[in-house]
């Protein structure tokens, strides 16, 4: 029980006994409301709400010491001229009050009996987590990069601190729930305590808005922040951006912006792991004698990669260290597959050297193994 459970309920209508009740009758009566509504055996709505404030009310009234400071804190409140009046600086020096004033109050805070705020968020709040995605080229991965994002969403008013009203004007007691927050309601002979809808259990109304918030205490705001994207980030990897989220309320923290990285497909470099997969063309005579190609890496430039004689199609080299940064640090390998290319057109010389060649080459069938080995499976 909190110091504004103590504040904002009153516990003997919610038993229906009357400030003088003796230990015998209020054990009574809140034997039969409990068996009236206990939720095994009242199934109707609300009962259960009921149950728990009456069990609430009869814990503190059952409890001589928690009894005597709920009825002082109580006493405190009318004698302040209503609850909303109620200043925990003064009531250091009211006589009789033996009890550590700050520990009643627990996280009650002044400051929301005069704001707009919630008093059900009456105590500092971590912000919330964000969560947005972002789209990187496969060269930004590569590289790490910085990127500015905006961030739109509800940052307290600095013009009236959040409170609503306009700077220089007081608000005023909420007339609706006497400055108290709360309006009692009746059911079934227990009274219950709602939040006021005029003030929205502030107890307070301004009277003239804060025109940069219209009243509400909060404004949208766009913030921009840079995220840094480590090089070598995976895609679809989620990255924690500390106390960048949503910011905290009456001094708590921010939340974190948890940020999903999307890294974009390249049209030449494919991802594997901490390595990169490219394919690389090569001409048949390059594949036959060997060769020293130049093939492409992802820093841009180009490393150059032996290709031995006799090389066959789709044979994948590996060269060291080319690939993606390591979050362990170093780097992947680049893994170039060999892809031999037919000429779109071919004349002249080339053209007659090739029709020599093939008139040389007619014999050797390279089909002829699988046909025999096709037909073998038919004996
Ligand atoms: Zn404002
Ligand atoms: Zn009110």
């Amino acid at each position: 029980m909190s110091a504004k459970d103590y504040l904002e309920k009153d516990y003997y209508s919610i038993l229906g006994v009357a400030k003088d009740v003796d230990d015998a009758a209020l054990k009574k009566k809140y034997r039969k409301l409990a068996r009236e509504l206990h939720p095994d055996t009242n199934k109707e709505k609300g009962a259960e709400d009921k149950f728990k404030a009456v069990s609430e009310a009869y814990d503190v009234l059952s409890d001589t010491k928690k009894r005597a400071e709920y009825d002082q804190m109580r006493t405190y409140g009318a004698s302040a001229g209503g609850r909303g009046g109620f200043d925990p600086r003064n009531a250091g020096a009211q006589q009789g009050f033996n009890g550590n004033l700050d520990d009643l109050l627990g996280g009650f805070n002044l400051g929301d009996l005069f704001g707009g705020g919630n008093r059900r968020q009456q105590k500092s709040r971590r912000g919330s987590d964000l969560e947005t995605e972002i789209s990187i080229s496969f060269n930004d991965a590569y590289e790490g990069t910085t990127v500015p994002l905006n961030l739109r969403g509800d940052v307290t008013c600095t013009n009236c601190k959040g409170s609503g009203a306009k700077p220089g004007t007081t608000p005023k007691k909420c007339s609706s729930c006497n400055g108290t927050g709360q309006t009692m309601r009746n059911a079934g002979g227990f009274g219950f305590a709602d939040t006021c809808a005029t003030c929205y259990g502030s107890g307070r109304i301004n009277e003239q808005k804060d025109p940069n918030c219209s009243g509400t205490g909060v404004v949208k705001e766009t913030r921009t922040i840079t995220a840094r994207i480590p090089a070598g980030i995976k895609t679809n990897s989620k990255l924690r951006l500390k106390a960048k989220g949503e910011p905290g309320s009456r001094g708590g923290e921010p939340g974190d912006l948890i940020l999903q990285v999307i890294v974009n497909k390249d049209d030449i470099f494919e991802r594997d792991g901490d390595n990169v997969r490219v394919t690389v063309p090569i001409r048949y005579d390059e594949a036959v004698f060997g060769s020293q190609i130049a093939i492409p890496v992802p820093t841009g430039t180009t490393v150059t990669l032996k290709i031995p004689s006799n090389t066959q199609n789709g044979r994948t080299f590996r060269v060291k260290n080319e690939g993606m940064p390591k979050t362990t640090g170093g780097k992947g390998d680049l893994l170039a597959k060999i892809e031999i290319v037919v000429p779109q057109n071919i004349t002249g010389k080339a053209k007659e050297f090739l029709e020599n060649y093939a008139k040389e080459v007619t014999h050797d069938n390279p089909r002829a193994e699988l046909i025999a080995q096709n037909a073998r499976r038919k004996r």
